[in-house]
């Protein structure tokens, strides 16, 4: 494997031990686990996450600082929640020292971007204590699930229990057992127009990132790649939170998450090129002089 799963110190897969968190997972319920975990031992004081928002599925950032509030927040969005622009609400009018964060390959991005640089962060970036990156391919407006799901899968928002995409498909499950899958032909025209230039499939610069890819159904992948997440995560081992396997005893592995990382980069990088070629991605120049 190449640089295409960034650097880790140790790859699993892994699920929670507590059933209640499974109940409503998206996989393996990684992210709600470690965060509870950590809340309990006071590893964070508290996370942003993405919570329900004032429509269906719409998610907005939200600080949690309890497990029921962890547990509200279960399962995946497909789209943007700006949970970095919660940083400063969490460190400020909620007075937590040690916060946690939840995000995609970008948004992991932007928050070690903060902790460098931090301009109109300052005082903020090492009250970050774990940063949890999710795997993504790609993300969708919100008026895009809506299409997606009201006109393409004929479901109502509101009747949905569950958005997934895997084995080529977006997939809808509804509360009334109904399951509908698309092909991912039909999403790619609802895809941010930032994706298709996104270099980053497993949130490389996260503490520690999961996704599905690699795992069985209901469970989930993840890299351990810093010594905050090395920390977080042994203690939570030693703790019974999760049960383990070794990732190279599981099928499909890390070949198949290795795969989708390259195609998702070649693919964009032919993107990124394309677009230097018509003037974006290079310093433009006046036309008319
Ligand atoms: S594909 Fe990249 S830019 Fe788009 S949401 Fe995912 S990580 Fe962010």
């Amino acid at each position: 494997m190449g640089t295409e799963l960034g650097k880790y110190k140790s790859c699993v897969s892994a699920r929670s031990t507590d059933k209640e968190i499974l109940k409503g997972a998206q996989d393996g319920g990684i992210v709600t686990q470690l965060f509870a975990f950590a809340l309990d031992e006071g590893i964070i004081d508290g996370a942003i996450v993405a919570g329900a928002g004032d429509e269906p599925w719409r998610p907005r950032p939200f600080i949690a600082t309890t497990k029921a509030e962890l547990f509200a927040a279960r399962g995946t969005k497909y789209n943007i929640c700006p949970n970095v622009s919660f940083i400063k609400e969490a460190t400020r009018s909620y007075g937590l020292d040690k916060v946690g964060i939840v995000g995609t390959p970008c948004q992991m991005q932007a928050v070690r971007k903060g902790q460098l640089y931090p301009i109109g962060l300052r005082d903020v970036g090492d009250k970050i204590a774990l940063a949890i990156g999710i795997f993504c391919m790609e993300n969708f407006p919100y008026q895009s699930i809506v299409q997606l799901v009201e006109d393409h899968a004929a479901m109502k928002m509101e009747a949905v229990k569950k958005m997934e995409i895997g084995k080529g498909k977006f997939w809808v499950y509804g509360q009334r057992g109904q399951v509908v899958q698309l092909p991912l032909k039909v999403t790619h025209k609802y895809e941010q127009p930032g994706c298709h230039v996104c270099l980053d499939y497993v949130a490389n610069l996260a503490d520690v990132s999961t996704g599905s890819v690699g795992s069985a159904d209901g469970w989930s992948t993840v890299f351990v790649r810093t010594r905050a997440g090395d920390s977080v995560w042994a203690k939570a081992i030693a703790a019974g939170c999760f049960e383990t396997q070794p990732i190279e005893k599981v099928k499909p592995g890390l070949e198949l998450v290795s795969k989708l990382a390259n195609e998702k980069i070649t693919k964009n990088k032919t993107t990124l090129e394309e677009r230097a070629t018509f003037g974006v991605g290079k310093a433009l120049r006046n036309p008319y002089i």
